[in-house]
């Protein structure tokens, strides 16, 4: 049995609750894990306040910080291959997949490591010689990070890795669905030597024990991962504290393919861009946007090659996809299709769960495309999070454009030409955080990450995404303080 790790130890909910995790690829036992109470929660805000308070984290030089963060990478890659099993049995995800995720996860901590320290502030020009100013840059305080299950180690450490970096003390609360690889990057804290308090650790679901981190005045920063509807409860309930708030929510995200692309290698990618995963991405590339004169080629080889995507289990390593995290959400993304066609779409394929005995057991969901869609039907706008492309057709650029940019969200797109002035405008006029030219998914820490509109508040990754959890203070310093009678003396 795993517990809460609160102030630097592993602790017992207070009412003794549990949870069961299971693997979504086969319904398989996995472990047994502590289920918190919001009691709980407030104890691991408290323990958070009093290392930030009175602890020597925030003022150690943002250098050790760094050094720390770096010794966390090295920990993170020599347990590599437990790290990406534990994340592959809680997620159904394909181990390979998961291997890859844990390097980049050592790499955001190797990154925010050599970055931390290197910008000490700046000094500013006051036009006095009897006066200096500085403005400089401190932690926010207490961090409360909420993460989901798609990507749980990955999306943690894109939090995790900058509020240390910055000097924070934090308290996560991965998905209830996938707590394992928090826990294990907890014991990898404490081992590269974080003090006790810094980071602390609650499991459990999301109204009960996620919630008093937006709500509690003792939190100063709410940094959240996940669906839509809930950044806003998070937000609303962020609002009665007036703590400051990053939000990541989601994307529909369009992938744009001109007739004068490369298009074996579009449509390959278009692939890769929606059903990676199972579709259970943010950035997925779940809307298709085709040119006309192109859509028949482009879409009949798309559904050729879904029709053939093997699915399997973590350890089969004929798979080439996976399951989907659970009945609730295989159910939904059901839901979506079946709302799809019957707003009118056509479908080419999937649309079920596959016949296959030996995946009974796991959520799996065929892939599907449903062509000839339409901007206003609620499976093109809404985000099904799962294996389902929608087709749309355009004409010429400015219908691309439009038609691209028509979402509430705005997290990730991807232009498909070898115009490269073409692609330049295109990319230049897309209303999303990050567009990829003739390729889709790539990312480096390096960059920013983060979604126009309904899809967030604040940056995730890059230098800038350290600005989510630093304040930036001005300190002007007076040198020979005189008298200024302003007024008579
Ligand atoms: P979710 O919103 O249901 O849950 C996310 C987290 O919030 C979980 O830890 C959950 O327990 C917690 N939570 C739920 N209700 C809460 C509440 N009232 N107060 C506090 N915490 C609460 O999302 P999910 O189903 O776990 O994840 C899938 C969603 O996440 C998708 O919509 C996807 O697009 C989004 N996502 C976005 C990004 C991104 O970078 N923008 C990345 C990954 C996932």
């Amino acid at each position: 049995m795993v517990e809460l790790y609160i102030g630097g130890a592993w602790r017992e909910p207070v009412d003794g609750g549990r949870r069961e995790i299971r693997c979504p690829a086969d319904g398989s036992f996995v472990a047994t894990v502590a289920e918190a109470t919001a009691a709980d929660t407030e104890a691991a805000i408290l323990a958070a306040r009093q290392a930030f308070d009175a602890g020597d984290w925030p003022g150690t030089p943002a250098r050790e910080r760094g050094a720390l963060l770096l010794r966390v990478a090295d920990l993170l890659e020599r347990d590599a291959k437990d790290v990406a099993r534990a994340e592959s049995l809680d997620t159904g995800k394909r181990l390979v997949e998961s291997e890859y995720d844990i390097a980049d996860v050592a790499a955001c901590f190797r990154y925010y490591g050599g970055i931390a320290g290197t910008d000490a502030g700046r000094v500013v020009d006051t036009g006095r010689a009897d006066a200096l100013s500085r403005v400089v840059h401190e932690p926010v305080g207490v961090c409360g990070l909420i993460t989901p299950w798609n990507y749980p180690l990955l999306q943690t450490s894109w939090k995790v890795a900058l509020a240390l970096a910055a000097g924070n003390t934090f308290v996560l609360k991965p998905s209830e669905l996938t707590p394992s690889t928090a826990i294990l990057l907890m014991r990898v804290l404490a081992e590269a030597g974080l003090p006790a308090g810094v980071a602390n650790l609650v499991l459990g679901a999301g109204p009960r024990v996620g919630a008093p981190l937006a709500e509690h005045d003792g939190v100063d920063l709410v940094s959240f991962t996940g669906g839509l509807a809930t950044g806003r409860t998070i937000m609303a309930a962020a609002a009665g504290t007036v703590k400051k708030v990053a939000l990541e929510l989601g994307g529909k995200n369009p992938n744009v393919v001109f007739a004068d692309a490369d298009l074996p290698t579009a449509t390959d990618f278009a692939l890769t861009a929606v059903f990676l995963h199972s579709g259970q991405v943010c950035s997925a590339g779940a809307r298709l946007v085709v040119q006309d004169e192109v859509h028949d080629e482009v879409v009949d080889e798309v559904v050729r090659r879904a029709r053939e995507i093997r699915l399997g289990g973590p350890f089969d390593v004929d798979a080439e996809t996976g399951p989907l995290i659970s009945a609730a959400h295989r159910d939904k993304v059901a839901a979506y299709v079946d709302t799809g066609v019957k707003e009118g779409a056509v479908l080419r394929c999937g649309g079920r769960a596959p016949d296959d005995p030996a995946l009974n057991m796991g959520f799996y969901y065929l892939p599907t495309v449903l062509d000839e869609c339409q901007q206003d039907m609620t499976v093109v706008h809404d985000e099904s999070f799962g294996p389902v492309l929608t087709v749309e057709r355009f004409t010429g650029e400015d219908d691309a454009v439009r038609i691209a940019n028509d979402t509430a969200y705005g997290l990730a797109g991807a232009v498909w030409t070898q115009d490269a002035g073409k692609a330049q405008r295109v990319a230049g006029r897309l209303r999303h955080g990050t567009v990829w030219i003739n390729d889709y998914h790539p990312y480096v820490p390096q960059a920013e990450w983060g979604g126009y509109g309904r899809s967030g508040i604040g940056r995730e990754l890059g230098p800038s995404g350290l600005d989510e959890y630093r304040e930036t203070k001005h300190i002007w310093h007076t040198i020979e303080p005189k008298p200024q009678y302003w007024f008579r003396a």
